[in-house]
C-alpha cells in the first residue's frame, strides 16, 4: 500500500490511475512515456470532463461522432491542445465528419471505410492517423476485421494513404484478456506497426505488460458510466 496514505487527502481517479500505469511500466521495465493514457468521456458531461483538463490530461475518446460533435468543440477552444480519438465504429457516410473532429481513429476495421476515410482526407486536407481494430476473440457481434484479412486491410490501406498508427483490440468479456493482447501485440510486431491500443479500466495493467502503447480508460477515471 502507499505510504502516508492515511494522512493525506485521498488521490484523485487520475492520479491513482496514472500512479497504476507507472507501476505497470516499472514491473514491465517500460518507459510510461511510451504509454499514452487515453481518457474514455464517452456519456460523460462536460463538467465531469472539466476536472480532467485542468489536471493536464490531453487525450480522451469518444465512442460517437454525434456525441463528440456536441460537446468537444467548446472545450478543445478552451484547451487547444487536446487530442481526440475516436474508439467506436465507424459509418462510412460519417467519415467526413470524423475526419474533422477526430485527431485518432482507433476502429478503422473493412476495406469500404478505408476508402471514406481516403476520400475524407482528401477533402478535409487532414490525415487522422488510423488504428486497425481487429476482432481477436472472432466474436460475430463485435467490430474488428477478422484476423485472416488482416494483411488485405493493411495493404488496401497503405495503398489509399491512411497514416497508420497500430493496431486495437477489445478483447471478450469475462475471459482472460492477456492471451488476446499478446496476440494483437504479435500480429503488430508481424506487420511493422509500432502502435498497440489495448487494455480498459478492468484490464490496463495486463495490456501494458504485454506491450500497449495506449490504453483506453473509462470507468476508472469518471466512474460507472449512467
Ligand atoms: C467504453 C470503452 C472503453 C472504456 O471502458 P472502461 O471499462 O470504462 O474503462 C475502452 N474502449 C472502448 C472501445 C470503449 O468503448
Amino acid at each position: 500500500m502507499e505510504m502516508a496514505e492515511t494522512s493525506l487527502a485521498p488521490e484523485s481517479p487520475l492520479a491513482q490511475v496514472r500512479a497504476r500505469i507507472a507501476r505497470a511500466c516499472a514491473i514491465a521495465r517500460r518507459d510510461p512515456g511510451e504509454v499514452t493514457l487515453v481518457a474514455v468521456s464517452k456519456t460523460q458531461p462536460a463538467a465531469a470532463i472539466g476536472p480532467l483538463l485542468t489536471l493536464g490530461q490531453r487525450h480522451f475518446a469518444e465512442n460517437r461522432v454525434q456525441e463528440a460533435q456536441a460537446k468537444w468543440p467548446a472545450l478543445r477552444d478552451a484547451h487547444p491542445a487536446v487530442q481526440l480519438h475516436l474508439v467506436g465504429q465507424l459509418q462510412s457516410n460519417k467519415a467526413e465528419e470524423a475526419a474533422r473532429l477526430f485527431d485518432w481513429i482507433h476502429s478503422l476495421d473493412r476495406p469500404s471505410l478505408v476508402e471514406a476515410l481516403a476520400r475524407a482526407f482528401d477533402r478535409t486536407g487532414r490525415k487522422v492517423p488510423c488504428f486497425i481494430q481487429v476482432n481477436v476473440g472472432a466474436e460475430a457481434q463485435k467490430g474488428g476485421c477478422a484476423i485472416s484479412d488482416l494483411p488485405a486491410l493493411l495493404a488496401a490501406a497503405r495503398a489509399a494513404g491512411i497514416p497508420l498508427a497500430g493496431l486495437m483490440c477489445l478483447p471478450p468479456e469475462d475471459v482472460e484478456p492477456a492471451p488476446f493482447f499478446a496476440l494483437l501485440d504479435k500480429l503488430a510486431r508481424d506487420h511493422g506497426l509500432d502502435g498497440r491500443s489495448m487494455g480498459m479500466s478492468a484490464d490496463f495493467e495486463t495490456a501494458i505488460m504485454l506491450g500497449a502503447s495506449h490504453v483506453r480508460v473509462g470507468t476508472a477515471l469518471f466512474g460507472a458510466r449512467g
